[in-house]
């Protein structure tokens, strides 16, 4: 029997950490996922929440597509239990990773995973430093007060100084990097972590060894600074005055402000050797936030021992060409999660039952008995599930709608033939309210060529095949030369009607959205016509 009580709902929520890593491709996700997972041990291994029976292969022509372009189009989540060797004995955290679609699926699902999370890893390459994608994914968290903690992953590799590393996060981002642990050896000469105590002194020197390929946790020594000094020489003197010149900053980590999204503790790592892994963990587990309370669209808090309720945040449709399913994956706002429960669908006030609920991470699907706010559970066969909906038992609540992202594809959408032009609307519509992609339309243009606009490019793919699959309908794309979109209104409509490399469009939630062909004319817009309305979308523009 699962406990529902107060009490051992607040203690698996307080025990849950719930995050994402943003980065650019190439900085190392996928080798520090595995390297975190090295480290923890993997619920689904150790049997505790899911059983194995429920797994099945999923070959499907999204797979294919998967295949065949060497991608992964599911995002998902991947769930840990870790002992964080600076807490308690019997304190076992639960650590769920949402995986970020990136490389060339990079799409609004990226955007709507971190809807999902309480906390983000900013994963840097040390010789890149900040590159576009973490940029935009990290406008995305700081909208969201989402607390972001900074890796600096393979300084295994020669690189940017510390030093430059943090200046440039500070001045492009306006974060206050606060390290908590620093370098000792250069970019390409990794040997260890000083950690950073009061006043930027050295509390202890953890030192690392490599294993052959870093297959291996790498072995730690933990030694104190006069030892250190002795080891290391020069190096360790080195970064123990530049941590102390970073306290002299005021470069110290603060909770508050860390919660507050204004600064961000960095690590210093080599996923790959396996260096700083324990240290992001255990970082993890002592800084960012549990699972707390969410306001619903009237700005109630649903706390976590509230009955049941969670919030859809993506639905990945046709997976399976047999069964045509749609899995919705949902993270758990509060309450306990149990298979097979009926829950109701807020958007519809229908009950919904949850018969077939799986975890998913990659080709992976195994069946979740019971889950815990900060959780996410893919549901089968959702098929009235869209991104941002709710459900609950007992007690009736509704989350605020994901907003839409910032586009920066567009694509003209029409029926190759026009004999289909009742099922091509109607698979517009459907697509539409799925989130797949957002439809724009107006009067020049008219119903039959609505354009698309997405985040990635990708999204357009899915809306072909969807269209070709679902309702027999052959779809024409043709690319529109826009770069930008930014918020207008009626007043504005007719002045910037009149601009080239303009178009005036409305967006199905009622947004009026100015398309512009690229930043330069934007640029000259703006400063011959201050008074019209051009804001950014939410900030990733
Ligand atoms: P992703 O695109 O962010 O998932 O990046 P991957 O994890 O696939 O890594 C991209 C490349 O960088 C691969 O060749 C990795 O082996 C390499 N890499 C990742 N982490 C490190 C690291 O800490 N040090 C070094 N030297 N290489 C790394």
């Amino acid at each position: 029997m699962v406990d529902k009580s107060a009490k051992a709902l607040t203690a698996e929520a307080t025990r849950r950490r719930t995050f994402a890593v943003i980065s650019h491709p190439d900085a190392g996700k996928s080798t520090l996922t595995e390297a975190l997972a090295l480290h923890a041990k993997m619920i689904a291994e150790a049997g505790a929440v899911h059983g194995k029976a429920g797994r099945r292969s999923t070959v499907s022509d999204w797979m294919e597509m998967e295949k065949a372009r060497g991608i992964s189009v599911s995002s998902t989540a991947l769930q840990f239990s870790y002992h964080s060797s600076e807490t308690p004995d019997d304190q076992v955290n639960v650590i769920n990773l949402v995986d970020t679609p990136g490389h060339s699926d990079f799409s609004e699902d990226t955007y709507r995973v971190l809807t999902a999370v309480d906390a983000a890893v900013m994963l840097i390459d040390a010789a890149k430093g900040l590159e576009p994608q973490t940029l935009k994914l990290f406008q995305v968290c700081r909208h969201r007060g989402i607390p972001v903690i900074t890796v600096i992953n393979k300084w295994d590799r020669p690189g940017q100084t510390p030093l430059e590393l943090l200046d440039e996060i500070h001045e492009r981002i306006g974060l206050t990097p606060t390290p908590l642990y620093w370098p000792v050896g250069i970019a390409g000469d990794f040997r260890g972590l000083l950690r950073r105590g009061e006043d930027g002194a050295a509390t202890e020197y953890i030192r690392f060894t490599r294993t052959a390929g870093g297959a291996k946790i790498a072995p730690e020594e933990i030694l104190d600074a006069e030892a250190a000094a002795a080891r290391e020489g020069g190096e360790w003197e080195t970064a123990a005055e530049e941590s102390e010149l970073l306290s002299a900053s005021g470069q110290d980590h603060d909770q508050e402000m860390f919660l507050a999204g204004q600064t961000s503790p960095v690590i210093f790592a080599s996923a790959m050797l396996n260096f700083g892994v324990r240290q992001i963990l255990d970082t993890l587990v002592a800084l960012a936030p549990a699972p707390g309370p969410r306001d619903d669209v009237k700005g109630t808090p649903r706390t976590v021992t509230d009955p049941f309720s969670a919030v859809v945040f993506k639905v990945q449709a046709g997976m399976d060409t047999a069964h045509r399913d749609r899995l919705a994956f949902m993270r758990i706002v509060s309450g306990v999660f149990e298979r097979g429960m009926v829950v109701t669908h807020a958007q519809t006030g229908k009950p919904f039952t949850t018969k077939y609920a799986q975890t998913v991470f990659g080709r992976e699907r195994s069946t979740v008995e019971s889950a815990y706010p900060g959780d996410v559970v893919g549901l089968v066969n959702a098929t009235a599930l869209a991104p941002g909906h709710t459900l609950f038992t007992d007690k009736k609540v509704e989350f605020p709608p994901i907003p839409s992202f910032a586009p920066e594809h567009f694509s003209v959408l029409r029926a190759e033939s026009a004999s289909k032009y009742k099922q091509f609307r109607r698979a517009v519509e459907q697509l539409d309210s799925e989130g797949v992609v957002q439809i724009l339309r107006n009067d020049i243009r008219g119903d039959a060529a609505p354009v698309m606009a997405a985040v990635g490019p990708m999204q357009f793919e899915v809306v072909a095949a969807r269209m070709k699959a679902e309702f027999s309908v052959e779809a024409r794309m043709e690319g529109l030369p826009y770069q930008l979109a930014r918020r207008t209104d009626a007043e504005s409509a007719t002045e910037l009607g009149r601009q080239r490399g303009v178009e005036v469009f409305t967006r199905s939630d009622g947004v009026m959205l100015a398309l512009v062909s690229d930043k330069w004319r934007l640029q000259y817009i703006q400063k011959e016509h201050p008074e019209l309305t051009l804001e950014p979308l939410v900030a990733t523009a």
